[in-house]
């Protein structure tokens, strides 16, 4: 405690315009590529000693000073934003804000005027607030985050699952993303129960249609097992550390990347087929039962998208279309699930029309057949694509 800083430094270095952003890449996982990075304050000193930020950002937090460092550090963000998108307007960077400045009425202000009119694409910068800090469950902190949301600017929830985890208010924050807590992450590869705990954030995040981050990637083993599981996004030592900006601009420029096939989205795939035909057989079997209005309005509420390029599945198969890998297949896997979802909403109106228990059977085989023909179809791009990768 001794070696505490003072505030009245830090006040001091404000003024003297001596806080920077390194910044780390964050990969798609998709991809395999650069598509963004965290923005990481560092104190950089007259000397060029460089202080991290737990040395201070906890000081000026504990009074409304970190409000003015987030003032001043706003609009730098917003700057090197603008420079990055300039080379690739696809690239996202992230701020951190500190509960604090949600206290500050000030803040929407400041964040407002430094993106607008400035900005490429609004939705490349994106807020973290932090999960521990913040009360998510808070109605003022989802009043701003929904206002935050208006402008277009994109949200991620930081170190998911390190605190006090409010699940049900995920579905109430408008969240871009979540970024697993860095222990969560580096305890994956070490136990049977962590790994499952990992797959099943995974999970989680997939289900509500969130991205996820996986913070503290240090090594090529937890990269591989993240990657299994169907991770969207990965940040870490293995990837790269914290840079300037020059250096993180000559990285995305270099191009690197850490590709191979990303199983684990396919594999979530698969899971959404079987989630699909298991909701719309309940549902056309629920309404059969329920002639009541409301409760059939309830029932097709709780459906998953119905709109084949909407739903989960569709959004996977346009998504690996588009990384173009030559595969014909995926051509026939298009069209057979267009076909899977014009049947499934021939079952639902059929059901909803009052037709015969019978009628309703037969188009259920036919949706089951054709369940049965994608997941194959998708399961032998599966081996071709383990055969390409690795098998010699
Ligand atoms: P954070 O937002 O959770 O940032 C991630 C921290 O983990 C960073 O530390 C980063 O350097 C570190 N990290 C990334 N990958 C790895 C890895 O593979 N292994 C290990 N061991 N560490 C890794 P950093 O830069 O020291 O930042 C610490 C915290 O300071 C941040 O945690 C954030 O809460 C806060 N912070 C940073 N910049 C700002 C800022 O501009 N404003 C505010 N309010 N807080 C900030």
């Amino acid at each position: 405690m001794k070696n505490r800083i003072k505030l009245s430094k830090i006040a001091k270095a404000l003024v003297n315009d001596e806080f920077v952003f390194f910044y780390q890449p964050i990969v798609s996982l998709f991809t395999g590529k650069i598509c963004g990075a965290e923005s990481l304050i560092r104190w950089k000193g007259p000397d060029g000693s460089i202080i991290p930020p737990d040395v201070f950002i906890p000081v000026a937090e504990e009074t409304s000073f970190i409000a003015e460092i987030t003032q001043q550090m706003l609009p730098k963000v917003v700057e090197d934003l603008t420079v990055l998108n300039r080379i690739d307007d696809s690239l996202c960077v992230s701020f951190n804000v500190s509960a604090k400045d949600f206290a500050d009425d000030e803040f929407l202000d400041t964040l407002f005027a430094s993106t607008s009119g400035k900005l490429i694409k609004r939705e490349n910068l994106c807020i973290e607030i932090t999960e521990t800090a913040f009360f998510p469950s808070d109605g003022s902190t989802q009043q701003i985050l929904r206002e935050i949301d208006a402008q277009g600017i994109s949200i991620i929830l930081n170190d998911f699952s390190a605190g006090h985890t409010t699940f049900s208010t995920l579905t109430q924050l408008p969240l871009t993303a979540i970024k697993v807590a860095l222990d969560v992450t580096q305890r994956a590869p070490l136990s049977k129960m962590d790994f499952r705990l990992f797959r099943h954030l995974v999970n989680l995040a997939h289900q509500l249609d969130l991205d996820i981050i996986a913070e503290g990637v240090e090594d090529e083993e937890t990269h591989s097992i993240i990657l299994a599981t169907g991770c969207t996004h990965a940040q870490g030592y293995y990837y790269a550390r914290p840079m300037p900006l020059p250096d993180f601009i000559r990285l995305v420029n270099k191009e690197p990347a850490w590709s191979e096939y990303p199983f684990g989205l396919e594999y979530l795939a698969q899971f959404d087929l079987v989630d699909f035909r298991r909701d719309v057989i309940r549902a056309s079997l629920m309404i059969c039962a329920h002639p009541e209005k409301e409760i059939r309005e309830r029932i097709l509420a709780r459906l998953p998208e119905l709109d084949s390029q909407k739903c989960l599945f569709g959004k996977w198969l346009e998504n690996i279309r588009y990384l173009n890998l030559g595969d014909e297949d995926y051509d026939q896997l298009w069209m057979e699930h267009e076909e899977f979802h014009n049947i499934a909403n021939s079952l639902l109106n059929k059901a909803w029309a009052g037709e015969s228990l019978d009628e309703i059977k037969n188009i259920m085989v036919e949706f089951s057949n054709k369940s049965k023909k994608m997941m194959s179809l998708i399961q032998d791009l599966e081996i071709q694509k383990l055969e390409r990768y690795f098998i010699p």
